[in-house]
């Protein structure tokens, strides 16, 4: 019998990790009374690179649990937003493509969506052990909401991370250190296949 993508335990394991992300974000979004209802844009078309072989595998199970044709189409759609982000890189620009698993506004992976895109839209930080940080406004709708506030609420994504980090350190065990670094677009993980750990 063919291996899992990834081990039903851990599978479980990112789900929880994502779920607690989003309630994280739900927390700040509530306070600031902000949501994405009205908004004239979709970020959906941000260039986003992607790091970790655990997302790009759990991704991947959702996309097997799609029917193949609505796969099919989705593949279509990462050859054409990878070929689009070359010729804009080419041309010395930032991408702005549509994402490949976004069908008519709506993110037709959404249980499986990457942390990238759980932490976009609110405010949010990352403290390093250091005690230094970096601070993330949130999307441009958020940033008109928050205004000149003095005390913003935002989501310290540092533990979320170190989670995260945890469960590629579980997926890759020995190979840590040996396997190439991840640094793909979603429509790369789409055409790569899932990934071989
Ligand atoms: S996160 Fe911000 S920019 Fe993106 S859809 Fe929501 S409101 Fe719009
Ligand atoms: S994975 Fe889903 S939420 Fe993330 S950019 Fe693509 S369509 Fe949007």
């Amino acid at each position: 019998m063919e291996a899992p993508i990834l081990q039903p335990e851990l599978a479980a394991k990112i789900a929880d990790l994502y779920g607690r992300m989003e309630k994280a974000y739900d927390i700040v979004a509530r306070q600031l009374d902000f949501t994405c209802t009205g908004c004239p844009d979709n970020c959906c078309d941000s260039y986003f690179l992607h790091h970790t072989y655990v997302e790009w595998a759990y991704l991947w199970v959702g996309l097997m649990a799609l029917a193949p044709e609505l796969r099919k189409g989705i593949e279509n759609r990462a050859a054409e937003y990878a070929a689009a982000c070359t010729h804009a890189l080419d041309r010395g620009e930032r991408p702005q493509v549509m994402c490949p698993l976004n069908a008519e506004g709506r993110c037709s992976l959404y249980l499986h969506r990457l942390m990238i895109c759980r932490m976009h839209g609110v405010p949010s930080s990352l403290t390093f052990p250091n005690g230094q940080g970096k601070k993330f406004p949130g999307c441009f709708r958020c940033q008109e909401i928050v205004g000149t506030r003095q005390a913003t609420p935002a989501v310290e994504r540092a533990p979320l991370f170190r989670e995260l980090v945890a469960l590629e350190q579980e997926l890759l065990g020995e190979q840590q250190g040996q396997m190439p670094k991840v640094k793909k677009t979603i429509a790369d993980m789409i055409l790569m296949g899932p990934p071989r750990v």
